[in-house]
């Protein structure tokens, strides 16, 4: 319980007076039942004077009433004083003034609750040094410096979930408690998405800042000390920066065995950008009613000089996360392009469209500056986007749907019936197709929920006047499924993989030549 202040004792004291005087002066008014009684009593006590004693004692209580209704409200904000400054003092003991974070006190205690729940089974714990800060300071003062510092912990909280606990704390160092959701592997690409979103320029007060950032990882043990996870995150960071700046390391030595093979692999990404060695391969796709080749999905490939083929699920991840997604998707378009400019009129090229590339607001200019450059017609082109591209701003997404289109750009919206799948962004963007997700074609004729989603979702197409794509083609049995629920087109392994532009070439030279397509081995399929 808290102690009054004498201020309040003192409130507390005088309204108690008025509250007893006032109900002393009710009792002897009670004791007649109106005041015209009490006139006629006190007119036979005429010695008494009682009606000028009554109406000295209504009076004041009026007077009293009105002073106990005033006491009262001061009683009322004095103590919501005391509870804002109580408040106030408990902010400062647990949170950052200035960031409005967690501090190191709070910080800590999460740590020990943690451990002592039993709940400390490789939980990450993160802490994040902002590099190249103190210059900032000395350069252009304590203001822009404190601006920065409350833009770090916003991008930062951007990037964690609501379970997960950040704090600063001091300084230009902040710290973060993964929840329990988040696994090392996730713990890690969040910290390099933290990297990346740090080392976006800061606007404050027109000023442009540059800063980076070093992140130490390490896993709390269930029987370890809580304080002993920070103190492991701790020593990670001071190799992280010993091994250069923009970096993270792990406190374990597997886990830092791997990171440093993710860091190798993100130097040599970079690089093979800028040489082309990411480059696009063709999937073809076939028109399911007519067995016509209608146009190729752009698939990136990359072979990596030591390590071979790398996944695009590797490093379009990679990519994405050091902020290079942008760069390596216009690479695949102009290349793409470039490739196909003298295959038949009328095959199409969908091309994958980052949810990242997708927001950038020069999207349309940058699109028609290299189908101008490349001489490719805008006609022949398609985009692929998620869900996930139009998500963050529906506004933004539908302007630049219609921008696209206006200029001949059609719009297909991929890997149809994961994710959302919302009804809603069906209704309101105008999607030229959608793109059944593999997952739901493969082994369709095995599995009466899909067949069931495969057919709501081609009839809700129907509906909508949009085409239709089946991904995942893998067998004659997938074929004849999905051929029979008129399904317009298709693609799948059972036809083709990804194949290179040379191989594409083949294929058009034998398709011109009233060849059936010439079928490439089932492994050669997969690894493309
Ligand atoms: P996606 O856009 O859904 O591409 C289709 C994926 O399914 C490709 O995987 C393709 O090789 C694979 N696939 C095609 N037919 C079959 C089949 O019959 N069975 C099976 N199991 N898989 C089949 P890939 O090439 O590994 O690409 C994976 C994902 O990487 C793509 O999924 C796309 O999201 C992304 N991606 C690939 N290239 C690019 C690119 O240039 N830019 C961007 N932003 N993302 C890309
Ligand atoms: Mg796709
Ligand atoms: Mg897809």
């Amino acid at each position: 319980m808290s102690k009054r202040s004498p201020h309040t004792r003192k409130l507390v004291l005088e309204q108690a007076i008025t509250v007893v005087l006032v109900v002393i002066a009710w009792q002897i008014l009670s004791h007649f039942d109106a005041y015209e009684q009490f006139h006629e009593f006190s007119r036979n006590h005429e010695h008494w004077q009682l009606d000028e004693i009554a109406m000295l004692i209504l009076v004041s209580a009026f007077v009293m009433g009105g002073g106990l209704y005033v006491r009262w409200n001061q009683l009322l904000s004095a103590l919501t004083e005391r509870d804002e400054a109580q408040r106030q003092a408990e902010r400062h003991a647990w949170y950052d003034p200035l960031t409005g974070l967690a501090n190191r006190r709070y910080f800590q205690i999460q740590l020990d609750s943690i451990a002592s729940a039993g709940d400390a089974q490789n939980r990450v714990v993160a802490i994040i040094d902002l590099d190249r800060f103190k210059p900032v300071n000395d350069l252009h003062g304590h203001a822009v410096g404190d601006a920065v510092l409350k833009d770090v912990a916003k991008r930062v909280q951007g990037e964690l979930d609501e379970d997960s606990t950040l704090a600063r704390l001091g300084g230009d160092e902040f710290a973060i408690i993964f929840s329990r959701d988040v696994k090392p592997d996730d713990a890690e690409r969040i910290a390099r998405r933290i990297i990346t979103a740090i080392e976006t320029p800061f606007d404050v007060q027109g000023l442009s800042i540059m800063i980076g950032t070093s992140i130490g990882l390490a896993r709390t043990a269930p029987d370890a000390l809580a304080s002993e996870g920070l103190q492991h995150a701790d020593k990670a960071l001071y190799s992280a920066k010993r091994s250069g700046r923009g970096r993270l390391a792990w406190y374990d030595d597997e886990l830092g065995q791997r990171s440093r093979e993710r860091a190798e692999l993100e130097a040599d990404l970079r690089l093979a950008l800028r040489r082309e060695e990411v480059f696009p391969y063709f999937q073809p796709i076939f028109g399911l009613g007519t067995g016509e080749l209608t146009g190729f999905e752009v698939l990136a490939r990359w072979k990596h000089v030591k390590r071979g083929d790398i996944s695009p699920e590797i490093f379009i991840e990679i990519a994405e996360d050091i902020g290079l997604i942008s760069e390596l998707g216009w690479s695949i378009l102009r290349q793409a392009c470039r490739r196909a400019v003298g295959w038949p009129a009328g095959l199409k090229l969908a091309v994958n469209i980052s949810p990242k590339q997708f927001l950038d607001g020069a999207l349309v200019q940058k699109t028609a500056d290299i189908l101008e450059d490349v001489g490719f017609n805008p006609a022949f082109l398609e985009f692929e986007i998620t869900e996930s591209a139009v998500i963050p701003d529906m506004e933004f997404a539908e302007c630049a749907i219609r921008d696209l289109q206006a200029m001949g750009v059609t719009i297909a919206l991929d890997d149809f019936g994961t994710g959302f799948s919302s009804l809603s962004n069906l209704r309101r963007l105008p999607f030229d197709r959608l793109k059944i997700d593999r997952s739901f074609i493969t082994n369709i004729s095995d599995d009466p929920s899909n067949q069931r989603i495969v057919e709501g979702i081609l009839s809700l197409a129907r509906g909508l006047k949009i085409g239709v794509t089946a991904e995942g083609i893998e067998s004659e049995s997938d074929l004849e499924f999905v051929s029979s629920m008129a399904c317009e087109y298709g693609q799948g392994f059972f036809f083709n993989g990804a194949i290179s532009g040379d191989e594409v070439d083949w294929l058009l030279d034998a398709l011109e030549d009233g060849e059936a397509p010439p079928a490439l081995p089932r492994s050669r399929q997969k690894s493309a």
